[in-house]
């Protein structure tokens, strides 16, 4: 592989992965339209990219966190796309300014929500989100939804959401109990589309609707946890090799020598730490493993402390391993959802981590 001169490391983002992920949760969820959600700066590999390519492909609906971010989106995907913010008509936002100029419509989670949206503008677009058991954001009941409608009036409204709680644990009984909520919801306002299903959501029974919601899968982290991943990988993290050395058993690396060496060991210096995102929990230390990477097609463990712009690898068994290889944190070989249980957080946090000092590899498309 090539990289530009002074990078560290490596990410190379899929777009045509990305597009397949998408098409393949939409003709699953048939009759269902698959929405996209880009927050976050698209999981981490760059809102505008990741966007534009979903919109090229014909997605119509976009769903970001953070009027800053719809903002983007919207000179990203042009005039056409519906985009939501999730977060709500947020207090510290004007409504004019953050979300108007844009064509940004708040899912609006509260009486005050509404009241203030539609004192801003009584026809002005809007998601009507009901929480239906997280208790975080939106109609805490769908009789405080529908009194907050009859005094501030309807108008406007697209569609009517709620989100989740553990989709991803098609077993767990909140899954029914939610999706009963919210189908109680649907009746009493039966002509507005309305949408429950992240990623997960997309595999659980019951759960669907006209628009299914996915974000994480469509990077390509698994929305089936304990089952074979569906989705392709978009995400590809090489991080190239700086130094190599020996050290004898009963010696440690890393700060605080979290992690002793129980044999002559053979330690590859990575340029990568905290500081670009990677878990701190993801080197090995004598109280328990941490994850792995490949380097040339071969899987090794990282040892001892992250620091904030290092990582140790311990790559005695491959001796074939030289300073300027690269070692991979995930891929198409290399699960991400394994490599952060590994590193004990989750692919949604280490995609939404991922630093500014990698270069970035555009492929695909
Ligand atoms: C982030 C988010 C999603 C997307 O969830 P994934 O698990 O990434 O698919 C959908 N709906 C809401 C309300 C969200 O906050």
């Amino acid at each position: 592989m090539t990289y530009p001169p002074a990078a560290s490391g490596v990410l190379t983002i899929d777009l045509a992965a990305l597009v397949a992920n998408w098409r393949y949760l939409q003709d699953r969820a048939r009759p269902a339209e698959a929405a996209a959600v880009v927050k976050a700066n698209g999981y981490g590999l760059g809102l505008e990219l990741v966007a534009k390519a979903l919109a090229d492909a014909g997605c119509k609906m976009f769903f970001v966190a953070h009027p800053s971010e719809g903002a983007l989106a919207r000179k990203t995907v042009g005039p056409e796309p519906r985009i939501f913010v999730l977060n709500g008509l947020q207090v510290t936002a004007d409504p004019k300014r953050d979300y108007a100029d844009f064509d940004l419509a708040p899912a609006i989670g509260s009486e005050a929500e509404l009241a203030r949206w539609k004192a801003f503008d009584a026809t002005a677009p809007f998601a009507l989100h009901l929480d239906t058991g997280m208790n975080r954001l939106g109609f805490a009941s769908l009789e405080d939804m529908l009194r907050s409608l009859s005094r501030h009036g309807g108008e406007g409204a697209e569609l009517l959401m709620t989100h989740f709680v553990s989709a991803e644990e098609p077993d767990n009984p909140l899954n029914a109990a939610q999706i009963a909520r919210f189908a109680a919801a649907r009746a009493a306002l039966p002509a507005l589309p309305a949408g429950i299903a992240n990623s997960s959501g997309v595999f659980l029974q019951g759960a669907s609707c006209d628009w299914i919601r996915p974000g994480y899968a469509l990077y390509g982290g698994n929305p089936t946890p304990g089952a074979e991943n569906p989705m392709r990988a978009v995400a590809t993290l090489d991080v190239v090799i700086q130094q190599i050395r020996w050290i004898e058993a009963g010696e440690s690396c890393g700060y605080n020598s979290q992690w002793t060496a129980q044999r002559r060991t053979r330690l590859a210096t990575l340029l990568a730490g905290y500081a670009d995102g990677l878990p701190r929990g993801a080197g090995a230390t004598d109280a328990r493993a941490g994850a792995d990477v490949l380097i040339r097609g071969k899987f090794c463990p990282l040892v001892g402390r992250v620091s904030m712009d290092l990582t140790i690898a311990d790559v005695t068994d491959i001796p074939e391993a030289q300073v300027g290889d690269f070692a991979r944190f995930f891929g198409p070989d290399a699960p991400l959802d394994d490599f952060a249980a590994r590193s004990v957080t989750i692919g949604y946090n280490v995609l939404t981590s991922l630093g500014s000092r990698y270069a970035r590899l555009v492929v695909g498309l």
